[in-house]
Formats: C-alpha cells, sequence, structure tokens
C-alpha cells in the first residue's frame, strides 16, 4: 500500500494559525467555517499577495495537529509496511516544517516539496489525501485514487470524503 499525504490542512492545522494570524492584524473575527472556498481571500476582503504572505508568515513551530490520531495510525500503517509519503507544495519554511512533524510524531517515507503541480505525482499512490479539490480533481483525472480530506472549503467535491484520520484507516483496510 503506497499512501500519499498533503500537509496542510491534512497533517497540521495550518488555517487555525492562519485565521488567528491575521484576525490579529486585520481585527477581524473569521472562522474555519467561514473559509467556504479555496480561494478565499476575496471573501476576507484582503488581495490574494496579501493571503501568501499570512501563510508565509505562519509560525509552525506552533502548529498542531489537524487530527490527534494521526501519529498512532501513521505508526501502525508503517509496522504493516505501508509507503507514506507526504506531498506539498506548501509556502511555508520547510525546514521549520520539517522539524515540526518531527516534533509531533508523524511517521513518514519521502517528503516531496514541489513548486508546481502535484498532478503526475499524486496519481501513481494507492490513495492520495488532499483538502484542495483542484489537486483531488487533478490527481482523478490522470486515473489516481483521491480522497477528500473534509473541510469547510473543499464541500463541492463529490467524490470520496473522510472526516478524520481514523475513518480514513478504515478505507485503506476495508476499501471504500
Ligand atoms: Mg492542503
Amino acid at each position: 500500500m503506497r499512501i500519499g499525504l498533503d500537509i496542510d490542512s491534512v497533517l497540521l492545522d495550518t488555517m487555525d494559525e492562519f485565521l488567528k494570524l491575521m484576525n490579529n492584524d486585520l481585527k477581524t473575527n473569521f472562522i474555519r467555517k467561514n473559509i467556504t472556498c479555496y480561494n478565499f481571500n476575496t471573501k476576507l476582503g484582503i488581495s490574494r499577495n496579501e493571503m501568501v504572505s499570512y501563510f508565509k508568515k505562519i509560525d509552525y513551530k506552533k502548529i498542531t495537529l489537524m487530527d490527534e490520531n494521526i501519529p498512532t495510525i501513521l505508526n501502525e500503517w508503517k509496522s504493516k509496511g505501508y509507503k507514506i509519503d507526504l506531498i506539498t507544495n506548501t509556502v511555508g519554511n520547510i525546514n521549520v516544517i520539517v522539524n515540526r512533524l518531527y516534533e509531533l510524531g508523524i511517521n513518514y517515507d519521502v517528503l516531496f516539496y514541489l513548486k508546481g503541480s502535484k498532478k503526475e505525482l499524486s496519481s501513481t499512490y494507492d490513495v492520495f489525501v488532499d483538502d484542495s479539490v483542484k489537486h483531488l480533481e487533478e490527481c482523478l483525472s490522470l486515473k489516481g485514487n483521491p480522497i477528500c480530506f473534509n473541510q469547510p472549503w473543499n464541500q463541492e467535491w463529490d467524490g470520496v470524503r473522510v472526516f478524520n484520520f481514523k475513518q480514513l484507516d478504515k478505507i485503506i483496510e476495508e476499501g471504500y
């Protein structure tokens, strides 16, 4: 079994830190459920560049897990001999992210830090998990096996969806 996992908003709760940073700066009160599309900057009243600059300012040293069961489940997959790769095109500092993944006990094989599309790589896995509808659709277009990690901004995805890692584990072990 070869599993490809996104980092931001799948393994790590990046949006939570983003919202704290932005709300603090702009004196706003946005919460996760207000983020109902991937290009949400217009909804927040900020430019695309401003949005990206907040993501770049995120301190990954403070970032928490998206799901507390992630380390245990990843360890179980590794003990079964599964290959777990991380596939990211984050704008965050990759060295800080790698350290944080280690601190949080995230067990994986290879981290692919891509500057462009995840399309070709993501479609080569038995399962590819992401929160971005664009990445999921691209994976599907090359006959990959995308699974959506539920977030308010990916509700238009009508394929396979999981709400947590226990559900993901069940799908991986038992099928859809
Ligand atoms: Mg993501």
